[in-house]
């Protein structure tokens, strides 16, 4: 049996770690896209204050180390482009000497994490984030190289504050720039307003309910107009899934961003439904929505069915009824994309084969077009009821 494992931190070497307890023979590859597998996001902080001061404390583990020890083949510099799901390959693009080629697996693990979010910002590439032993690298070298005084920290989430933390410490004056009226969102007000004094008390310079406008050379500018010194910029306001490899392998991919999966953490590729399974789903309350264009649904549509053309779908999600949904076009492509955009597979279906099959099925039926299968006359946007 063999496993492939795409990322190499916390949640991906977890995995290769304990399969090799529960198989000592199992054939295990990882692989990393980064320079580091198995490190200590959580100190990442505390090295910048010097509380954790020698880097090699953060990483835990080596590519070499888990070889010898656990017999995993750990392959860092190393980025899983696609799956291929039918085949059961992955290809892989070795960055270091940019070549490409694909591994085979049995069982295919997906532990890719998550990126930091960057708001579209003038001057935003002058602020730094905090998510890899190589960006504290970066963060090091800048406090190194330009002995920074001054710095913001925009986000006052735990990882912001964290970082407020230890800048103090390092003997900066930091100010921590939070959009919301506290910090640390998941505290009640009253309880706030003590990490609010505590930080006051060290030196922190809160600037709350209000968000960065600009980043310039040694300041930040405000949405509120302020101005304040920041010679260095930090950037925690939160992450985004890493969602890009498994939307393209056609796997669901849930409202709130991350990879869908079952209770027993297995992924779920796109649901779809057949033809003649249609009749008894319209029957029982499911909406059908042709997503091609208004000449097509026009020039012959499944009875029943409202039209919104795909390239209007974005815009007009909020005009979806409650409840299941059949999404169809013409062959299956293009009412993919739109169950992706819905974007929950529990609700949302695709019309496999799409109209023309649809068409084809309903015309076997009889062996001559049944009424159901001509082709029906409506308005865009409308239920048609014929
Ligand atoms: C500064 C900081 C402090 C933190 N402090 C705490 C704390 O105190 N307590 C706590 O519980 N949590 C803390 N966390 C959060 C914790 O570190 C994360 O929850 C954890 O790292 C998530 O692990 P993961 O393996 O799921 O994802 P990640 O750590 O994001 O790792 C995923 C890896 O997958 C790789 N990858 C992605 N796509 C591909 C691909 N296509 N091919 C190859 N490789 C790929 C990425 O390069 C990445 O290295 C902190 C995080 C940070 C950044």
């Amino acid at each position: 049996m063999k496993t492939v494992i795409v990322g190499g931190v916390a949640g991906g070497m977890s995995a290769a770690t304990r399969l090799r307890r529960l198989d000592a023979n199992a054939d295990i590859v990882v692989f990393e896209r980064g320079e580091h597998v198995s490190y200590a996001n959580c100190g990442l902080p505390y090295h910048l204050g010097g509380v954790i001061s020698d880097r090699k404390d953060l990483l835990l583990q080596t590519p070499e180390g888990l070889g010898g020890r656990f017999g995993l083949d750990v392959r860092i510099r190393t980025e899983v482009l696609s799956i291929d799901r039918e085949r059961r390959t992955v290809r892989v693009r070795d960055l270091d000497r940019a070549t490409e080629y694909d591994e085979s697996w049995d069982v295919l693990v997906l532990s890719p994490g998550a990126a930091p979010i960057v708001p579209d910002l003038p001057g935003i590439e002058g602020a730094l984030p905090l998510r890899t032993v190589t960006d504290a690298d970066r963060v090091v070298t800048a406090m190194r190289g330009q002995r920074p005084r001054t710095a913001a920290v925009i986000g006052g989430g735990f990882i912001g504050l964290e970082v407020a933390e230890n800048l103090t410490r390092r003997g900066l004056a930091v100010s921590v720039v939070e959009l919301d009226r506290q910090v640390l969102a998941p505290l009640d007000p009253e309880m706030a307003a003590g990490v609010h004094a505590q930080l006051r008390a060290h030196g922190v310079t809160l600037c709350l309910g209000t968000g960065p406008a600009k980043v310039l050379a040694d300041a930040v500018e405000l949405t509120d107009g302020r101005l304040i010194d920041a010679e260095l910029v930090l950037l925690a306001i939160g992450v985004r899934p890493e969602v890009g490899l498994a939307r393209t392998a056609g796997l669901a991919v849930g409202s709130r961003g991350g990879i869908v999966v079952d209770a027993s953490m297995r992924t779920r590729g796109e649901r779809s439904v057949q033809w003649h399974q249609l009749d008894n789903l319209l029957h029982a309350g499911t909406t059908l929505i042709d997503v091609r264009t208004p000449a097509e649904h026009h020039a012959g549509h499944i009875p029943g069915s409202i039209n919104i053309p795909l390239d209007e779908l974005r815009g007009r999600l909020d005009e979806l009824p409650a409840g299941d949904l059949v999404v169809y076009c013409q062959v299956g492509q293009r009412a993919h994309t739109a169950a992706a955009l819905v974007g929950d597979p529990v609700r949302v279906a695709n019309l496999d084969g799409g109209y023309l099959t649809w068409l084809a099925g309903s015309a076997s039926r009889t062996d001559t077009p049944s009424s159901a299968a001509r082709p029906t006359r409506s308005r865009q946007g409308n239920a048609s009821t014929g």
